[in-house]
Formats: structure tokens, C-alpha cells, sequence
């Protein structure tokens, strides 16, 4: 072999030797990720099965457990932010020992002192805001007054209600004056069921539960009425950003299947779900 052959044999196979070497290297790398990743779904397999033993067993627990977990992620992905932000009443940035209370419809998030100091804050806000972080959520002020969204002849036409119509005499209304008013609407008397209904919707209605509805409160239950008259589009045209994102969340959750559709099934689940977990934080 003379030089020139020995440099052709080093320039042809030496860096295709290289290439093999490093290829094998590169596949026994792979070879171990795999492994690893194997190992990790195998795992989480197990995870999976044991959980829906528990959850087929009926365990009170960790059906809890399960409910909670999944409506904890679900609270951590609508709230996730990767820049630090401001508390929009105070404008200061969070300290990491602070709690942020966030709102459930817009992006803003507060300080709970920051909520409570806010002027003309209703009463009901001040148990609420402890759901703010709860999958239950909490609207903040700005957010909470419906009345916001309606039109001038639709706010008149509150007004006229209250003051002309029901003539609360203390400014307030109580309870029977209430049944009185939706008697008229209703246009007969009322049976045990529309009592029962109406002191349910009473209570609703009554959101600092004192037993009389104010102003405020009486504007914030009729402009739900209103808003229910309206064309569903529309309604739809008025969500917010981010409560486009919880509503898609929560169809995700609904369809277990991931067929892209909720079935009347996977709709009575995730109501139950809905209704425990809201049960659960509401109390
Ligand atoms: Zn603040
Ligand atoms: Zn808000």
C-alpha cells in the first residue's frame, strides 16, 4: 500500500466508519430514551389503572381526590401567565408570599385587602372573593355589575320597575313584595310550586342573604332577566377572552371520549361533577 492509497483508505472509510460509530452511538442513545419513555408509560398506565379501581370502587376519596386534582389543573391552566403581573386595583406587582385573587371573567387579578377597600363594594363580595381561588372563581367588581352590558332602554326600564311597579316602600324589597311582583308578571295566582320556586329565586336573587333585595341587587337579577331575552349570538359575542377558554376547557373535559362532541352521557357527568365541586366550595 503506498501513501496515496493509504490516504484514499483513510478519506473513503475512516469518516464512514465515524458515521456508523456515531450512528450506533446515536441509536443506543435513542435505544435508552426509549427505554426510559417505556418505563414512564408504563408507570403511568399503572397510575391510570389503580385510579379508576379507585374511582370504580367508589371510594368517596378519591373520587374527591380525582375531582379535585383535575379541577386544580384546570384552575392552573386558565390562570397561567408567564409575566409577572400587577394587581389592578394597587398597580404593584405580586410578592411571592402574596396571594393573587384573580377574577373569573377578565385577566385582572387583586389583592384581597385591594377588593375589599374598593368603594361601593357589595357585602356579597366580601365571603366571595374566598372563591376566587376555587374552581367555583369569583368576578371581580368591574366584571360582577351585569348592568354594565345593557342599554340605556333597558337600564330605564329597570329603573321603572322598581320604582313604579314595585314601589318597594322601604327602598327594599321584601319577600312578599317580591311574590306580589311576579304574580302580576305571571298574570294568576300562585300555586305551592311557583311559591316554592320564587323563594328559591328570592334567595338568589338576595345575594348578601339580609332577607330584602336592594337596588343593586334587584339591577344585577333583572338584568340577567334581560340579558336571558336576548339572542344567544349575541350572548356569545360578549364573552370574554378568557371565558372563551373555560368554556372550551370544560366542553374538553365533558368529552371523555375526545370525539369532539358531548353526548347526553358525558353532559349528566360533568354536571354532577359541576354541581359536587360547587356544592363542595359553595358552603
Ligand atoms: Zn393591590
Ligand atoms: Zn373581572
Amino acid at each position: 500500500m503506498d501513501d496515496d492509497e493509504v490516504s484514499s483508505w483513510h478519506t473513503k472509510v475512516k469518516p464512514k466508519a465515524l458515521v456508523v460509530g456515531s450512528m450506533i452511538k446515536y441509536c443506543k442513545d435513542r435505544l435508552k430514551a426509549r427505554e426510559e419513555i417505556n418505563d414512564f408509560i408504563s408507570e403511568m398506565k399503572e397510575d391510570l389503572q389503580k385510579t379508576s379501581k379507585d374511582l370504580s370502587e367508589e371510594k368517596p376519596d378519591a373520587r374527591e381526590w380525582y375531582i379535585r386534582k383535575k379541577s386544580c389543573a384546570s384552575f392552573l391552566y386558565i390562570n397561567h401567565r408567564d409575566e409577572p403581573i400587577a394587581c389592578s386595583a394597587c398597580k404593584m406587582e405580586f410578592r411571592e408570599v402574596e396571594t393573587e385573587y384573580p377574577c373569573r371573567v377578565c385577566d385582572s387579578v387583586f389583592h384581597k385587602d385591594c377588593v375589599l377597600e374598593m368603594k361601593d363594594i357589595h357585602p356579597s363580595h366580601i365571603e366571595a372573593v374566598e372563591k376566587a381561588n376555587t374552581s367555583v372563581g369569583w368576578s371581580c367588581p368591574a366584571c360582577d355589575d351585569l348592568g354594565l352590558l345593557l342599554t340605556e332602554e333597558e337600564l330605564h326600564d329597570i329603573i321603572d320597575t322598581f320604582e313604579e311597579e314595585i314601589k318597594p316602600k322601604d327602598g327594599q324589597i321584601s319577600p312578599g313584595e317580591f311574590k306580589n311582583f311576579k304574580k302580576k308578571q305571571l298574570g294568576h295566582q300562585l300555586s305551592e310550586e311557583d311559591h316554592e320556586h320564587l323563594d328559591l329565586e328570592f334567595r338568589l336573587a338576595d345575594r348578601d342573604g339580609n332577607g330584602i333585595i336592594d337596588w343593586w341587587e334587584f339591577l344585577n337579577y333583572q338584568t340577567k332577566v334581560k340579558l336571558a331575552m336576548r339572542d344567544q349570538r349575541e350572548l356569545v359575542d360578549m364573552l370574554t377572552e378568557k371565558e372563551v377558554r373555560v368554556a372550551k376547557l370544560a366542553f374538553s373535559h365533558m368529552d371523555v371520549n375526545k370525539d369532539g362532541k358531548v353526548t347526553e352521557l358525558e353532559a349528566k357527568k360533568a354536571f354532577s361533577d359541576y354541581f359536587g365541586q360547587v356544592n363542595m366550595n359553595d358552603r
